[in-house]
């Protein structure tokens, strides 16, 4: 039966879709399992008309941009993935405004915002993944973060229409806005940023200093990121370092030597690997020093996936 709605919807969007693909080749981290129905959405009509064809099949769904700070499992996702691949952006040179398609990739809006000396983006010179993530997850470095800038952003609602919303709507937090919590039924289409004049020199300046810092600071290889937030007044990674964990390895994964906050897959690594040193590192850190480590990156289970599918 499921199998017969997931034929149908894939036969109507062509190209874009792809039955029974691995994951990990699409995971910053390079791990997951298979996804019953891949979706490469290039520009905005394939990304809404794949969300609505889902919906009316009553196919579990779920809207991804770079996969790069979410754990996916080793058993894949049943039901329909969908990668954005909208890139597009426009830019207004009498306004300073940005309009981002939400797959546009953040840091290359950032880099040529901090080429055009407006001030605002900078600090995502770095970040990986696209504008809808960082949306999503009120990314933030040096000071910056998403909500600081973002005047407006258009959704598509569960019931299938395109809403235009303001920064309130988010409800924007540290790491968090409301759609992280939400029951993943309401998507980014694109974000409108309100960017200000600034010295060009300046801010080509801080870029470097910022690229500089993570090269220092961010373990190479293939990352989720922070893996934990850093509890109030502390670092994740001191607390991880301070209980003895540094390089500690499970499987094909290991915590890095040079942040102990950040894990790292060394080329055969799976989720179960990854999900050891998590729970290694929450048990440790708690019975050290008292202090339960949240983490930072979204871990993702089939079951969760089923559960919506079979619900519907
Ligand atoms: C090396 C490294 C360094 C990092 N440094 C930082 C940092 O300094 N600061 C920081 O905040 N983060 C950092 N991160 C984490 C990550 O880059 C950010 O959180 C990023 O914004 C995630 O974007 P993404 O497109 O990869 O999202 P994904 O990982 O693909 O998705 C994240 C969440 O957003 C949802 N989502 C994605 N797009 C949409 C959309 N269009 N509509 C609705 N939901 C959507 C997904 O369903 C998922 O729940 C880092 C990660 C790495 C690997």
């Amino acid at each position: 039966m499921t199998e017969r709605r997931l034929a149908a919807v894939a036969a109507a969007l062509g190209e874009a879709a792809q039955r029974d693909v691995p994951l990990a080749r699409h995971s910053g981290v390079g791990i997951g399992g298979l996804a019953e129905l891949l979706v490469i959405a290039r520009d905005r009509g394939t990304l809404i008309r794949a969300v609505l064809l889902a919906q009316e099949a009553g196919i579990a769904w779920r809207v991804f941009g770079g996969l790069t700070n979410i754990l996916l499992p080793d058993d894949g996702l049943r039901g329909m993935v969908i990668l954005n691949h909208t890139r597009g952006v426009d830019y207004d040179t009498a306004t300073c405004r940005v309009v981002a398609e939400s797959g546009a990739i953040i840091a290359k809006v950032a880099q040529e915002t901090t080429r055009r000396g407006w001030g605002g983006l900078t600090w995502a010179v770095g970040l990986p993944g696209t504008v809808g993530g960082a949306v999503v997850n009120n990314a933030g470095a040096f000071g910056g973060e998403i909500a600081k800038t973002l005047s407006a952003a258009e959704i598509l609602t569960p019931e299938g229409h395109i809403q235009t919303v303001g920064p309130d709507w988010f409800a924007f937090q540290y790491r968090y806005s409301r759609l992280k919590a939400a029951a993943r039924q309401v998507i980014v289409v694109s974000a409108t940023f309100e960017l200000t004049l600034r010295d060009p020199a300046a801010l080509a300046a801080k870029a470097t200093e910022y690229t500089e810092r993570r090269q220092r600071t961010q373990p190479p290889g293939r990352t989720l990121g922070s893996t934990f937030k850093n509890p109030p007044g502390d670092y994740a990674g001191r607390l991880i370092e301070a209980a003895g964990l540094k390089g500690t390895r499970r499987g094909g994964c290991v915590i890095s030597e040079q942040h102990a906050n950040f894990f790292i897959n060394e080329g055969h690594g799976t989720a179960a690997d990854y999900q050891a040193l998590i729970d290694l590192a929450q048990a440790e850190v708690e019975r050290q020093f008292g202090i339960r480590l949240e983490p930072e990156i979204e871990i993702v289970k089939q079951s969760a996936v089923s559960d919506q599918l079979s619900a519907r």
